[in-house]
């Protein structure tokens, strides 16, 4: 790493003590950026770097709520407002009982990236809490969400910052946001929020943008080798939004998915996963990953988390889609020992770096998040392009937008890495893609 990024770094590390993820986040983002900084001196003379490194504004603040039994509880919200430079702030909320100030930097950082790798007008945001959703009734979900937005209602808009859901914050959570942000604020303000129901201003996709989207930009690495979907062994980690929806798109497009999971473990399908069981199961009963293997039958083994991991299993392409550092460097090696092809992150930051690093000697095609995962935010931009022109467009129409977006998101990494002399690396194509634009419009407005 060049020896300013690296005094850079320290400095970030220094400033922002303990936030590990935070920490990881910039030094991938960093170790792409020597060609760059020698390439255009200006940034570094601008100060663009440490100033995308610090939010232009974090809010942590209280979220009290009852339960149904009358007790009290208190959890920490946070939402880190990080670059706006090419928009307003846009990224997801996240609700999980490991969330703290480094979980949030860490995505809105990498959000930054995402956003100016879609093409659309949208700054890098990302926010959310420690509440643990898992167990909670529904009355428990909607006075939490309630008692959320009666803060943060105040630090948003549909100028100002837009988010939308993430891990434990699906359509029922947002349409509890958006409800208290109608009532306190007394405007049907659709464009505030995204991953809206249909009916009252999402957008159709949505939902389903970001499993598809990291499906579309597995198709499209391996197309650069003469390769496709078509046939490929899948091992898919988690069972939620980005999971359900890239097992669908896989098996459409010709693949055999055989793994899904979730905490509590993983369930290996020789068949191939019933989208449809695993849907009933996750989203409309919010039940566990073994009941699958029991409605499935003999056919299917459930392994608990602590017996092994859903990366043990042979396979050509993976898609970690369930939460970050979840695959490590042995299960790298295990994966590219079974065949491995392509692996695309539909979670964030999924693969740790020495992970990562294995996969790139390996010459497995690589897809990382920043890029890869990017079609929910992109169909989220959608949505708010519905929603300023009170439009609603049909599910093939935002379907071959998605396509157009994340083909496009595709090349232009493909591209930039070769341009910087890297080819075929999809994280310096990937960095250097969404730092560039991110910084020509922090040059072009000044220091701000
Ligand atoms: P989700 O619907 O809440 O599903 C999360 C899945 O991951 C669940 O199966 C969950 O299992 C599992 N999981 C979460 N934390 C885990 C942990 N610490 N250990 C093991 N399993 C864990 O969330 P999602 O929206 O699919 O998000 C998944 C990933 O995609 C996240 O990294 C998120 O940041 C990223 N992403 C999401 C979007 C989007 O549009 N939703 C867009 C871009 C990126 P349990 O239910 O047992 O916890």
């Amino acid at each position: 790493m060049d020896a300013r990024l690296a005094r850079l770094r320290e400095e970030v590390f220094r400033r922002n003590p303990g936030e590990s993820e935070f920490h990881q986040a910039v030094t991938e983002v960093f170790e792409s950026l020597d060609p760059v900084v020698n390439k255009y001196p200006e940034y570094a003379e601008a100060g663009i770097l440490s100033r995308m490194c610090e939010p232009e504004r974090q809010i942590i603040f209280r979220v009290p709520w009852m339960d149904d039994q009358g007790q009290v509880h208190i959890n920490r919200g946070f939402r880190v407002e990080f670059n706006s430079a090419l928009g307003p702030y846009k990224g997801g909320l996240r609700f999980h009982p490991s969330v703290y100030l480094g979980t949030i930097k860490f995505l809105g950082f990498e959000q930054i990236f995402k956003n100016s790798l879609t093409g659309m007008p949208i700054g890098g945001a990302k926010g959310g809490s420690d509440f643990d959703p898992a167990g909670r009734s529904q009355n428990e979900v909607m006075r939490f969400c309630q008692s959320f937005m009666t803060e943060l209602y105040r630090h948003i808009g549909e100028y100002t910052d837009v988010p939308a859901g993430d891990i434990g914050v699906g359509g029922r959570e947002i349409g509890y946001l958006f409800g208290q942000y109608k009532r306190i604020t007394n405007r049907y303000e659709s464009g505030v929020l995204t991953g809206k129901g249909v009916s009252w201003g999402g957008s159709l996709v949505r939902p389903e943008a970001t499993g598809y989207g990291a499906v579309i930009f597995t198709e499209q690495m391996l197309k650069t080798r003469g390769l496709s979907m078509d046939g490929q062994t899948v091992v898919v980690s988690g069972s939620g939004n980005v999971a359900i929806n890239a097992i669908d798109k896989a098996q459409e497009l010709g693949a055999k998915v055989v793994t899904a999971s979730d905490s509590s473990g993983y369930v290996y399908d020789e068949a191939g996963i019933d989208v449809e069981t695993l849907r009933q199961i996750k989203e409309v009963e919010r039940g566990r990953i073994s009941e699958y293997a029991v409605r499935r039958g003999s056919s299917v083994k459930f392994v608990p988390a602590g017996d092994g991991k859903v990366w043990d299993v042979d396979a050509t392409v993976a898609l970690p889609c369930a939460t970050q550092n979840e695959l490590n460097r042995d299960d790298a090696k295990h994966l590219i020992n079974s065949g491995l092809v392509a692996l695309a992150e539909g979670a964030n930051m999924p693969c740790t770096a020495d992970a990562i690093a294995a996969f790139q000697q390996a010459g497995v095609l690589f897809g990382p998040g920043k890029a890869a995962n990017a079609g929910g935010v992109a169909t989220s931009a959608l949505e708010m392009q519905q929603n300023a022109s009170r439009d609603a467009w049909s599910f093939e129409h935002t379907a071959e937008r998605l396509h157009e977006i994340m083909t496009d998101i595709h090349d232009r990494c493909y591209e930039t890495a070769d341009e910087f002399g890297m080819p075929g690396n999809y994280v310096a194509g990937a960095n250097i893609a969404g730092f560039v634009k991110v910084a020509d419009a922090m040059m072009a407005l000044g220091v701000v």
